[in-house]
């Protein structure tokens, strides 16, 4: 029986010294200036301008004006005694096409960051690809073509040669499972393609852009600790009759085991899940030898759990999630089940992996329908699913799991993908119409946790 979160008390000293706290952010979703300063334009860019694509038709324009406004937020992140700041690279802001000439003006901005970050006792954690493709690359093919290992190796150099002096801790991509799903097999992401035509070969090209990434890190910057990120949800079968079970597994190993499992030299789950088999058409003969990397360390970013049922009128995977609205358990605005234990079977599961050497938690968090009233922002919903989950986090660590660090998605209200500006998963609050930033209590709470 899983015990519940709220019995696990935590304070900061519990966790050790290296354990390392921080706060998490994607370019797109803050930064806006979309086109300043030689910016190209991104997957994104386009995809929302397309008729339907983001609830309530917003766009990320101008998002959080982070472009603008780092300094402030990156006051704020000190203000809440956190000490590692992830922000991703915008690939077009540096290489305005994704390959040729690069953009001194992208490079000076995260320059600026980087040096402002470490100026005032920041960490910074930089994500290569948080999802933002460059447009010009997709007119190619994007992920679907085998060239995109090389056009993101270069871009990965690049990204290393500017900024590998002052940064120490790097993740090659964010969750490859979402941008690939979502992105171009349900079409609800940029770049809205479907379909296992797009889906597979996307798929394996980014298993070996992770890793070619990730090779040149190394050779570029030896020192570097690198990683990479993945989600993950815990899944359980609705009930223990064989078609649920097996309905459970081919949604773990979809969900769950793809890319750890790719990356870490096993291979395609494919015995699991028979309808990723047309993927090795797309493999060519000694694309074995590169799809494997020893990473210094990897990032899992859990939010919830999922409940599996077997569905016989559901294309491939015959699964169906039992949604968790209609299963009577606290929720978030994502309308995701807030299950604490989660993480902590998902800390479990990725450290059973032996390539796996450490683990950071690099996104967890919730949305929660937040209100300003009198200037302040109470939020005793989201302080106690961080409380929670942080919990959980130290039984998987006092177990001897591996657990090396814990990052809150994410440090202000930002722009929630297809969800536009409604979900807002923040530890700061922003009025999107006047930009003012109000710290909520669970960012309040937040700081007096991780003050020394
Ligand atoms: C992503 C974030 C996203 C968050 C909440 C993760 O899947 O990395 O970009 O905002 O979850 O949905």
């Amino acid at each position: 029986m899983i015990s519940l979160s709220e019995d696990i008390p935590i304070n900061k000293e519990l966790f050790g010294d290296d354990f390392a706290w921080g706060v998490s952010t994607a370019a797109f979703q803050i930064e806006g200036a979309c086109d300043a300063e030689g910016k190209g334009a991104s997957i994104w860019d386009v995809f929302v301008t397309r008729q339907g694509k983001i609830k309530s038709g917003h766009n990320a324009a101008v998002a959080c004006d982070f472009y603008n406004q780092y300094q402030q937020d990156i006051d704020l992140v000190k203000q809440l005694n956190i000490p590692n700041f992830r922000f991703s690279l915008s690939w077009t802001r540096i290489l305005p096409k994704g390959t040729g000439e690069i953009n001194q003006a992208g490079i000076d901005y995260y320059n600026r960051i980087i040096d402002y970050c470490l100026q005032i006792g920041i960490e910074p954690w930089v994500t290569l690809y948080h999802w933002d493709l460059p447009h010009e690359l997709e007119l190619k093919g994007g992920w679907t073509n085998r060239e995109s290992v090389g056009w993101f190796t270069n871009f990965v150099k690049i990204g290393a040669q500017y900024f590998g002096d002052r940064v120490k801790h790097w993740m090659v991509m964010n969750e490859p499972g979402v941008f690939t799903g979502a992105g171009y097999f349900l079409g609800i992401h940029a770049p809205g393609r479907t379909g296992l035509k797009n889906f597979l070969p996307a798929i394996h090209h980014v298993v070996l852009s992770i890793v070619a990434g990730a090779k040149q890190l190394r050779s570029s910057l030896p020192g570097a600790q690198i990683g990479t990120t993945f989600s993950c949800s815990f899944i359980e079968p609705q009930s223990h009759k064989p078609r649920d079970l097996a309905a459970a597994k081919r949604v773990d190993a979809l969900l769950n085991r793809l890319f750890i499992e790719a990356i870490s030299g096993y291979g395609y789950p494919l015995g699991d899940v028979p309808a990723l088999k047309g993927i090795t058409k797309y493999m060519l003969p000694g694309d074995e030898d590169h799809m494997k990397f020893e990473f210094d360390f990897i990032g899992v970013q859990n939010y919830t759990r999922e409940i599996v049922k077997y569905s016989f009128f559901t294309p491939y995977i015959s699964a169906a999630l039992v949604k968790a609205e209609d299963r009577g358990v606290p929720l978030t605005e994502m309308k995701w089940e807030v299950y604490p234990a989660a993480i902590y079977q998902m800390i479990k599961k990725f450290s059973a992996y032996p390539e796996v050497k450490k683990l950071v938690i690099t996104e967890n968090g919730a949305a929660f329908p937040d209100a300003v009233t009198n200037g302040e922002v109470d939020d005793p919903l989201r302080m106690e699913y961080l409380q929670g989950h942080i919990g959980q986090v130290l039984r998987a660590k006092n177990e001897g799991y591996k657990a090396d660090g814990y990052f809150v998605w994410t440090l202000t209200d930002n722009f929630e993908w297809a969800e536009g500006y409604h979900p807002r998963f923040g530890l700061i609050y922003i009025d999107f119409d006047t930009q003012q930033r109000i710290i909520k209590s669970s960012g309040r709470w937040f700081a007096a946790f991780l003050k020394v």
